[in-house]
């Protein structure tokens, strides 16, 4: 998707650290960081949000909780906690319409909002 900041980490026009890659899924250090650990797992291919996903999607979906499970290990987050988060559309607080996970950890986490 043009003008999509995603879809240009996604096809290496613009350069990230890259955490994790599969054939469907990205992860890279959000760029502000919300918690000492800030991961972003993306899906490779545009989908706007969970809205946005179609019957097509199941195994991309489940896929995100998967990919999650492994970086939660690889940054040691699997015991101390972590937190999973997919903002949806405005209330959601969503600014990059791209479907993404938020991987937060590295600290004892507030309230949910
Ligand atoms: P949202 O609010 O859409 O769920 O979260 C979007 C996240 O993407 C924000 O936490 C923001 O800091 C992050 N972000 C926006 N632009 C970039 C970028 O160019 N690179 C990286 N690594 N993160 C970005
Ligand atoms: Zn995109």
């Amino acid at each position: 998707m043009e003008n999509c900041i995603f879809c240009k980490i996604v096809n290496k026009e613009i350069a990230s650290e890259i955490l994790y890659e599969d054939d469907e899924l990205i992860a890279f250090y959000d760029i502000n960081p919300m918690a000492p650990v800030h991961i972003l797992l993306v899906t490779k291919k545009h989908v706007a949000n969970i809205s946005d996903l179609s019957d097509d999607d199941h195994a991309l979906a489940c896929r995100v909780l998967f990919a999650a499970k492994e970086l939660a290990k690889k940054f040691n987050l699997d015991e101390s906690g972590f937190r999973l988060a997919l903002n949806n559309n405005a209330d959601g607080g969503q600014e990059v319409f791209h479907l993404h996970a938020h991987i937060l950890g590295g600290k004892k986490l507030g309230k949910m909002c």
